[in-house]
């Protein structure tokens, strides 16, 4: 079982919050909740119409192969539960995804060393936060947990810690559970 102190949020962070980033707490636990991301031309990818946990999500065009739909995907930060607007065709083999901006079409798509455990997948999805600097790199491959935060100016040892939140997708079997 996960230790629920691992989630904490430390509070130094939430004093210097990055614009795009909002914290709540809620029964007890507290919460970093993605308020804005966006593509790299400023297209905001939040939907308010479609809501997990209460919150407006994270839409991302994506393709699987020949398929192509969307993701919207929980804006609680460690959380990965997310819905699809088609059904993916997934066989055992692990799947990375390109996702794009719904809006223009542009690639989300990165290069940055995934640090899960058994994954080093290089391909990942990049999240801008408001004003360009602060950014938020996903795993693309389905089912991984991983994803990073870089925040300009907050502390290198600050930021790892908010990278390792997680509250769910974190086991291997969990096959939709990352991104
Ligand atoms: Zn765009
Ligand atoms: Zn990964």
């Amino acid at each position: 079982m996960m230790d629920p102190f691992q989630t904490r949020v430390p509070l130094e962070f939430v004093g210097i919050l990055p614009e795009g980033i909002k914290y709540f707490s809620r029964h007890g636990k507290d919460f970093l909740v993605v308020e804005n991301v966006l593509c790299p031309n400023g297209h905001s990818l939040m939907v308010d119409a479609v809501r997990i946990n209460g919150e407006p999500t994270i839409r991302i065009g994506v393709e699987i192969g020949p398929q192509k739909g969307n993701f919207f995907i929980d804006s609680f930060w460690g959380s990965h539960e997310k819905l699809y607007d088609f059904i993916p065709a997934l066989n055992a083999a692990p799947v990375v995804v390109k996702a794009l901006c719904p809006v223009c079409g542009t690639s989300l798509m990165v290069e940055d060393r995934c640090r899960v455990s058994g994954c080093g997948t290089r391909e990942h999805i990049l999240l801008t936060l408001p004003g360009g600097k602060n950014k938020i790199f996903v795993c693309g491959r389905l089912g991984c947990p991983g994803h990073r935060l870089e925040v300009q100016s907050a502390p290198h040892d600050l930021v790892e810690k908010i990278s390792e939140i997680n509250y769910f997708g974190s086991s291997e079997d969990d096959f939709f559970g990352g991104i």
